[in-house]
This record gives structure tokens, C-alpha cells and sequence, in this order.
């Protein structure tokens, strides 16, 4: 039996019988962990309100070889997100976030790059940043640390730079052409996007929110994006499809 202390971002927090809850983390030495808080249900829990999506905390559990689920022994608040989550869009948004890393951080790998994106775009909704362009940023950064992300910059079939006239998307790939290689159908990526996306490559989130796109770029990010991530997963996140529905009803 091993015992590990680590601070972490929970992703994800779910009942277990009567008395438990089954806790996801991402931490930046051990990737992405569960373990059962026990009795955390528990009127006068030694876990008390620590078990909020999205927190930070300093968590201590034990690991048994061969067992996926840990034991969490104890939970200290380093920062609370509730800040974030007290309007419905805030709550769908978080939810949205904590999905990406619960999809696309492995378990037992370190995770720094994930864990310092997840961490830095809270910190920064935290103190204000708008939060569509925060959505943009985390989901775009999300697809490249994975590695899935399509270079803004050139065409990975003829080599050539992106011209003025912007790129395309085939509908069936994850990888933006040229306008020659990607002929005329599948999804046009305005130059305006590419530059955005090359931006947000190379700033940090509260310096891309000095100056920010408009809501119609961040809308055309945010299509490219999710069509990047459902042709690699080959699913929609779930919160996503809440979000879509939710705000359709609005
Ligand atoms: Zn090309």
C-alpha cells in the first residue's frame, strides 16, 4: 500500500452508496486519479464542502498495487472555484472543462502541461477573463497538448503557407489543407481564425484577452475545435451536447 500526497484539480465528483463519493483528480506527478472519500456523505464529513468541481486541494490517499481505485484520506482546500459555478452557465461551463481532461488526461501518466492549462484558465475565470474566449483558448490548447491539433500555419500536404484566403477542413480529417489540397468541400477557416488560433499558440490567456475577437471568430473557433475533438474521440462530450441544448432553449 502506497501513499501519495499531491495538489490537484478535482474533475469530477459522483455518490457511492449511502455514505461515499467516488472523487476524480488530476494531479501533475500521477496524471489523472479516483479514489472513494468514505463517508463523505455524511452529515459532519471530515471532508466536509473540499469535494467542489473544479477546486484546487492538497490530497492525500492510498494506492494499492493493481487497483485502479484509491483511498482518500484527506482533502485540504487550496482554492475554491465556486466563485465560477454560481449561475447556470458558469456551472455547464465547468462541467465542460473538467470533461475535456476527464476524455483526454490518462491515468498514473504526469499530466504537468494539462494540470498547468486546467489551473491557469480557472485562475484567470477566477479573476474575470471573458469566458467564451477562455472556452476557446482551453479547448484549442486542449487538442494541441493531445497532439490532434491542426497547424494554423501551413499545409501539411503540399507544404505551401496558408494564404490570405484562409484554409479549409475536410469533413472527414482533422487536419486544415490549403485550398488546392482541401478542394471545395468541407469546412472554410477564415484567415481571421487562423491568426486567432496562432495567437492563442502563443499567448498567454490574459494577454489573448487584451484584445478580444468577436464573439462571431471565437463562434468559428469553437465549430473547428469541436469538429477537430469529435473526429478524434468519434463522440461529442457530453456537457457539450447540455451546453448546445441548454442554450438553444434560452
Ligand atoms: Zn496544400
Amino acid at each position: 500500500m502506497a501513499l501519495h500526497t499531491a495538489e490537484a484539480l478535482i474533475l469530477d465528483v459522483r455518490d457511492l452508496h449511502d455514505r461515499d463519493r467516488i472523487v476524480t483528480f488530476l494531479t501533475r506527478e500521477f496524471g489523472k486519479k479516483k479514489g472513494v472519500a468514505r463517508g463523505a456523505r455524511v452529515k459532519h464529513s471530515r471532508f466536509g464542502g473540499q469535494l467542489q468541481p473544479l477546486a484546487k486541494v492538497a490530497v492525500t490517499w492510498y494506492e494499492k498495487e493493481g487497483q485502479d481505485l484509491g483511498r482518500i484520506s484527506s482533502v485540504e482546500l487550496v482554492r475554491t472555484a465556486h466563485p465560477l459555478q454560481t449561475d447556470l452557465e458558469g456551472i455547464l461551463l465547468g462541467s465542460y472543462l473538467a470533461d475535456h481532461l476527464l476524455e483526454f488526461s490518462q491515468e498514473g501518466e504526469a499530466s504537468d502541461h494539462f494540470y498547468r492549462l486546467l489551473d491557469s484558465t480557472i485562475q484567470a475565470l477566477l479573476a474575470g477573463v471573458d469566458r467564451d474566449l477562455a472556452t476557446r483558448y482551453f479547448e484549442s490548447w486542449v487538442l494541441r497538448l493531445a497532439g490532434v491539433f491542426p497547424s494554423p500555419t501551413a499545409c501539411p500536404e503540399c507544404g505551401s503557407p496558408f494564404p490570405p484566403e484562409g484554409a479549409m477542413l475536410p469533413r472527414s480529417g482533422e487536419m486544415l489543407l490549403c485550398l488546392d489540397c482541401g478542394g471545395p468541400s468541407g469546412f472554410a477557416v477564415s484567415p481571421a481564425a487562423l491568426e486567432l488560433l496562432r495567437r492563442i499558440g502563443r499567448e498567454s490567456l490574459p494577454v489573448a484577452a487584451e484584445r478580444a475577437p468577436s464573439r462571431a471568430l471565437l463562434r468559428e473557433v469553437e465549430d473547428l475545435c469541436a469538429q477537430v475533438r469529435r473526429y478524434f474521440l468519434q463522440h461529442e462530450l457530453r456537457s457539450y451536447d447540455v451546453i448546445q441544448r441548454t442554450l438553444a432553449k434560452v
